[in-house]
């Protein structure tokens, strides 16, 4: 029997992406395992602090609508199905922790950085992931 049935994939969409897609394949093809992809784009409203009377959505909606056709992308070139391919919006560790539980997922993999020192104390989305997933958590190491 394989330990890990369902995978979540937290892509980032920076030139990094390919990476933790690339160990997340090896993975899920040695456990047999269905992959899910998740990109979580934040609330451009976080980076204006609501402070600017203007109306965001727009904006917002070119985001969802870039970081969707990314997600496709990766997802056709990884052989991930279309209803496997998530794009949500929100607070990145908040969403792959409540997509996780929603989805029944036994392992979620994120990249790390390996940050140290100063760095360390920012913290870091794998952090984040790691702190509050109650399924086991994979940390792809990026070089
Ligand atoms: P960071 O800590 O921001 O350097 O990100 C490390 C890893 O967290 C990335 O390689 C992704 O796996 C994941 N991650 C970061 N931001 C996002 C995001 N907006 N949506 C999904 N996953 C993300």
């Amino acid at each position: 029997m394989s330990a890990y049935k369902k995978m979540l994939v937290a892509i980032d969409l920076t030139e990094e992406a390919p990476q933790v897609l690339n160990k997340a394949k090896a993975v899920s093809e040695a456990h047999g395992a269905e992959l899910m992809l998740v990109h979580v784009v934040e609330p451009v409203g976080y980076a204006y602090g609501g402070d600017i009377p203007m109306d965001l959505t727009e904006l917002q909606d070119q985001l969802d609508k870039a970081a969707r056709e990314q997600l496709g992308t990766y997802g056709d070139q990884y052989g991930v199905a279309k209803n496997n391919q998530v794009v949500t919006v929100g607070r990145p560790e908040s969403e792959i922790h409540r997509l996780a539980k929603e989805q029944e997922v036994d392992l979620v993999i994120v990249g790390s950085h390996g940050r140290k020192g100063f760095q360390l104390l920012l913290g870091s989305t794998a952090n984040g992931v790691l702190h509050g997933t109650e399924c086991d958590v994979l940390a792809v190491r990026i070089h």
